[in-house]
This record gives C-alpha cells, structure tokens and sequence, in this order.
C-alpha cells in the first residue's frame, strides 16, 4: 500500500497537496499551518503531491 510521508520541518502550509491530491488525502492543519495526512488508506500510490509539494516535503512509500 503506498503512503505519503510529509516532513514537517520543510512543509510550509501552502496547502499545494490539499488542493491537488485526487482522493483528499491531505488536511491543512490550520492552527499549526501544517498539512496533514488525513486518510492514508486513500492513497492510490499517484505521486502527484510528491512531485508538486514546492518544498519537496512528501515522500510516497511503496
Ligand atoms: S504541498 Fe508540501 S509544503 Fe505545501 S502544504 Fe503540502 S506538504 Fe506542505
Ligand atoms: S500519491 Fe496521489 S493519491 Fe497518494 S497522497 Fe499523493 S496525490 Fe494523493
């Protein structure tokens, strides 16, 4: 099962991830301005938040 992994120290919020997963895996954790991975067992392995993160902060496990 793939899995996104998101770096907190890089994450800058911006919030890229939320807007363009296509199963809503991500949350914006507004009180920290950190993304969050809502719903793990949605991912469909896409990378799409891998490669459009601009911090570079996710990683998709396999
Ligand atoms: S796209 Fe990257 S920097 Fe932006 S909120 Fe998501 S994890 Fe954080
Ligand atoms: S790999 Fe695709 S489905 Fe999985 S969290 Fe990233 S954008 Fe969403």
């Amino acid at each position: 099962m793939p899995k996104p992994i998101i770096d907190e120290q890089k994450c800058t919020g911006c919030g890229t991830c939320v807007e363009i997963c296509p199963m809503q895996v991500f949350e914006m954790d507004k009180k920290r301005k950190k993304a969050i991975v809502k719903k793990p067992n949605e991912c469909i392995g896409c990378r799409a938040c891998e490669v459009q993160c601009p911090a570079g902060a996710i990683k998709v496990q396999d």
